[in-house]
């Protein structure tokens, strides 16, 4: 199958910064969409996955997941889009297709495996896959979003991950009017969460770890911002959530907010891969019938729902636009939780490098 080289920006291991290099992309097959990438958003897994928090990157690796971008080149066979139109990749490129999970619209839970749009193995040429950090990106139709028109290019890329991760949990739980929800953590995936929740009629409450985004938090839609490092401010929640939505990257302590669950409420846990620790205490679940759960992404006709919801809401992602260069800046800030909201790279930094 013939190739072509792209620049791109990644790295050779995860201790060193990323950089500037060369890799390959399929030539299109019939189906496939070529979209030569505009923007693409920064997602705190891109740095969990240049420094192998997960294990089992393959370097070298380029990340990026929340893309946007102009189509260059379709296939014969392709229906869904044409040469010229706005287009959008999230995290899956590919999955069986076939199987249970896919037929009922959950590539993401694909039994055979999906192919993520980065650190995945491409079924066309064997190759790695490389991320949206490049000029562009080559991807089957299936997989391929249309993006709402009335929306700014650059602040809808975060909702190809930030987006869909939180707008699932939402759907699958039924978030609607009179919803009371709560979201862990103000960041990529949280600053969404809010904006989607609302958006869906519920009552929002944010919790963060210190006061310093309480009016970012409230400007966003959150009706009440509580400060998880409070006892008291804990307290005066206990009970009262039907979902709540942890978007913390890192291990961390999920019994206290287990406790301010409604009966029968569930505290989906989206962020942090791994075992819990301290170990989760099941005394209120049993006494509660309350459920501790997780989901990954969305997918893709779930993801074009919540696209249409945003463009019908003209809901977008709170972004600061970077140049690929400053790309290594932007993760240790997001270390930091110095991000309001998310990091957008405007891909015209690497085409002009
Ligand atoms: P982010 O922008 O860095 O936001 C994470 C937020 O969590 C921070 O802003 C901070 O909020 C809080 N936080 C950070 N470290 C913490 C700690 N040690 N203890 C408590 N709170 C902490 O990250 P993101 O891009 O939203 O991603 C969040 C996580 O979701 C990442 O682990 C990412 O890999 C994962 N993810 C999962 C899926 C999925 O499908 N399940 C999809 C995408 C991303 P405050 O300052 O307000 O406390
Ligand atoms: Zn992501």
């Amino acid at each position: 199958m013939g190739t072509s080289i792209v620049k791109a920006f990644g790295t050779e291991s995860p201790t060193v910064d990323l950089k500037q290099m060369n890799i390959q992309r399929r030539d299109v097959t019939a189906t496939d969409i070529e979209i030569e990438i505009l923007y693409c958003g920064v997602c705190h897994s891109d740095l969990h996955t240049a420094r192998n928090d997960w294990g089992g990157t393959v370097y070298p690796a380029v990340p990026g997941h929340e893309i946007v971008g102009k189509i260059t080149k379709v296939g014969s066979a392709v229906t869904k889009l044409k040469v010229g139109d706005f287009a959008a990749v999230g995290c899956l490129v590919d999955s069986c297709q076939e199987c249970e999970s896919c037929k009922q619209d959950l590539e993401q839970y694909c039994i055979n495996g999906f192919v993520g749009t980065y650190n995945g193995k491409d079924k066309h040429s064997g190759m790695q896959t490389f991320g949206g950090y490049s000029e562009k990106v080559v991807v089957d139709e299936h997989f391929v979003l249309k993006v709402p028109s009335n929306l700014d290019l650059a602040a809808t890329a975060p909702l190809l991950c930030a987006g869909i991760t939180t707008w699932s949990p939402l759907r699958h739980w039924k978030v609607g009017k009179g919803s009371k929800v709560a979201v862990v953590g103000l960041g990529g995936l949280g600053h969404m969460a809010i904006k989607l929740a609302k958006g869906l009629g519920a009552e929002v409450t944010l919790f963060s770890r210190t006061q310093s985004k309480e009016k970012d938090a409230l400007e966003l839609g959150a009706d009440a911002v509580i400060i998880s490092t409070d006892q008291r401010h804990m307290d005066s929640v206990k009970g009262k959530f039907d979902l709540i939505i942890d978007t913390v990257p890192y291990v961390h302590d999920v019994n206290p907010y287990v406790a301010t669950l409604n009966i029968s409420g569930t505290l989906v846990l989206v962020g942090y891969l791994g075992g819990l620790e301290p170990i989760l205490n099941t005394v209120p679940m049993i006494l509660g019938r309350k459920s501790v759960a997780g989901s990954l992404i969305g997918g893709i006709a779930e993801t074009q729902e919540m696209l249409d919801f945003c463009g019908e809401h003209n809901i977008v992602s709170e972004i600061e636009v970077i140049k690929i260069q400053d790309i290594n800046t932007a993760y240790e800030r997001m270390l930091k939780s110095d991000v309001r909201y998310r990091f957008v790279i405007d891909m015209a930094s690497l085409k002009n490098a």
